[in-house]
């Protein structure tokens, strides 16, 4: 299995910001010392503005250089927009590793699913997930299944997806939570499941179960998975009930599609996060 990853990404970051460096940092040396999976560790390639600005307008890249405050979860970090360029980066070279059946996992920072198409917010600056979907859209995919498994509504990738020809989205979120979208779907391709706070744990795997049998309904030829693991019982940023069992399970679920998928690191907060896309990655891995 491929993971793209790259330590620079560690780079930024401040005290109190829960989208912390170590969480790359206990996962890249969690992966490099375990011995059940054989992993291939490579470093993003590049990304042109024009594949960007298929999802966001030019004011978004434009922002990322101005050494000011987006809104309180997205302050202003020195190179941020070198560190946001390399993790879309990473989810086109996802893309492409997908595309020649590879499994694959993206484990960068920043995340990218609450960014709008014309707003960072949300510890996210550019919209990886969305980027790479239209570039599948662009070089030749028909049907395109976008995953959201993490605790947030990813309410970037719908705005940048909506109504988008050839593109599903599901999105399995706490509800009422950040960001307070995700009630209800959206256009004709955007499918919304909203699980009250607190719900208990069997409940939210069968909402996850709902949503992949409808994922399975629209006979996607390429599946992209925003892979947030903060539905984490001891996830600091959610009161949502999943184990780690569940995010192998979701690994598990997703090969059992038969179909080329990706997958990029979104949230997850906790100090287990390491242990948890561990867990996942064996279930992608079929072990
Ligand atoms: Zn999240």
């Amino acid at each position: 299995m491929k993971i793209i990853t790259d330590e620079r990404c560690t780079g930024y970051g401040q005290p109190g910001y829960p989208e912390r460096p170590a969480r790359v940092e206990n996962t890249i040396a969690l992966l490099k010392s375990q011995t059940e999976l054989a992993l291939d560790f490579a470093r993003p390639t590049s990304v042109t503005d024009e594949i960007i600005l298929r999802a966001h307008t030019p004011e978004v890249l434009a922002r990322l250089a101005v050494p000011e405050p987006i809104d309180e979860d997205t302050p202003y970090f020195a190179d941020i927009a070198t560190y946001a360029r390399a993790s879309v980066a990473a989810s086109l070279d996802a893309l492409a590793a997908a595309r020649r059946g590879e499994m694959v996992f993206s484990l960068m920072r920043p995340p990218g699913h609450h960014a709008l198409r014309t707003k960072s917010m949300g510890f996210c600056f550019l919209n990886n997930i969305a980027i790479a979907t239209l570039e599948a859209r662009a070089t030749g995919a028909k049907r395109v299944a976008v995953f959201d498994f993490d605790v947030h509504h990813g309410n970037g990738t719908e705005d940048i997806l909506v109504n988008q020809a050839g593109v599903e989205f599901f999105s399995v979120h706490e509800h009422p939570s950040y960001p307070h979208t995700g009630g209800e779907n959206r256009g004709h391709n955007c499918f919304n499941y909203p699980v009250q706070p607190d719900t208990p744990r069997l409940t939210y795997r069968a909402k996850l179960a709902n949503a992949i049998d409808d994922l399975r309904s629209f006979r996607p030829d390429l599946i992209a998975v925003s892979a947030g693991f903060d539905a984490y019982l001891r996830d600091p940023l959610s009161d949502s009930p999943l184990l780690e069992e569940d995010f192998y399970w979701l690994g598990q679920s997703f090969r059992a599609l038969g179909v080329p998928f990706f997958s990029l690191l979104e949230g997850g907060y906790s100090k287990d996060l390491p242990e948890l896309i561990f867990a996942y990655l064996k279930g992608v891995a079929g072990k």
